[in-house]
């Protein structure tokens, strides 16, 4: 164990944690080569599993929505094993847009989990997201130089698609909307996604759109102030014309993700598109997904041949 308050300590490798949950499958990549850039030994925890979350259930209120009782699971795992976690709080982004208070109150969360033995680094995000990176990066290299390196090598992965994807014509298509941290967690979204795959479709995923579509700010979307909602609704707005279907991920307990569904759900039906809600928690069957799954596929396919008739 490295003892971080002692001065020259920072020469040896400090073991730090990310948990692989929650904003991991947003900023991963980008944590782990600014991490690796600063000299640290970066574990990153495995994938969730059904023992990572009953792991989390016991650190956290049953209310909670499941990605935080996800990332409780993966603080769990990872505390015996680093000298530090990094748990960057995201409080807001540009234009004033908020992360939901629990996703906020994560860090606190794991404060008390991991007492005075494990180091937080938890830089707070409010507004300026490289500014509050580099000094969180001076906690684990105090060499400023080294730091502005790792986070200008660090900044380019953090890049997304810089055009929306090709939507041809005669292919069968659904939008699969959900937070980054339900759709790409195995645990939580692989079922669902496969079972589309499975019967043929094409799975069109909020996050292979480009920023600008994300972050339109217009109509109904400029008065959603919860950040990666708006991205959930603006993907909706854009796709939902251009697929069979579309099935959204709900998280059980999220406030935000159950108001804007609401709205989506009137959207599709006043424009005849399949809509699917499906409500997640830690008690979610795969054999129940897949069986919802596999009826709406069948209805969005009537659909679409009922419109290829007409
Ligand atoms: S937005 Fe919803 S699902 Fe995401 S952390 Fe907040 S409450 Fe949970």
């Amino acid at each position: 164990m490295v003892d971080l308050a002692a001065p020259g300590n920072y020469n040896a490798a400090m073991r730090v944690g990310i948990p692989r949950a929650l904003l991991y499958f947003r900023y991963g990549r980008f944590w782990e080569s600014f991490l690796s850039g600063l000299g640290a030994e970066v574990v990153v925890s495995r994938k969730t599993d059904k023992a990572m979350v009953q792991r989390g259930l016991g650190h956290v209120s049953s209310e909670v929505c499941l990605p935080v009782k996800i990332v409780a699971g993966h603080i769990a795992a990872l505390r015996d094993e680093v000298d530090a976690l990094w748990l960057p709080r995201m409080v807001w982004l540009e234009d004033e847009l908020y992360a939901c208070p629990k996703m906020i109150g994560i860090c606190d969360i794991a404060r008390m989990m991991l007492g005075h033995r494990v180091k937080l680094i938890a830089p707070s995000v409010k507004g300026n997201f490289m500014r509050a990176h580099f000094r969180a990066g001076l906690e684990v290299n105090p060499n400023p130089f080294r730091v502005a390196r790792a986070l200008s090598r660090a900044r380019q992965l953090l890049a997304g698609p810089d055009a929306a994807p090709d939507f041809a014509a005669g292919e069968k298509r659904v939008a699969l909307i959900g937070h980054f941290y339900n759709v790409e967690d195995d645990f939580v979204g692989a079922a669902v996604r496969s079972t589309f795959q499975e019967h043929g479709y094409r799975v069109c995923l909020k996050d292979q759109l480009p920023s600008r579509i994300l972050r339109t700010r217009d109509e109904f979307s400029q008065r959603i102030r919860w950040v990666y909602e708006r991205e959930l609704y603006n993907a909706f707005r854009y796709m939902v014309d251009k697929v069979d279907g579309v099935c959204v991920l709900v998280s059980m307990g999220c406030g935000p993700d159950s108001l804007v569904a609401e709205f989506m759900r009137e959207e599709a039906r006043q424009k005849g598109v399949p809509f699917l809600q499906l409500v997640l928690d830690e008690h979610t069957g795969t054999a129940g997904l897949v069986t919802r799954v596999e009826a709406f596929a069948e209805l969005a396919e009537r659909r679409r041949l009922a419109q290829q008739a007409g």
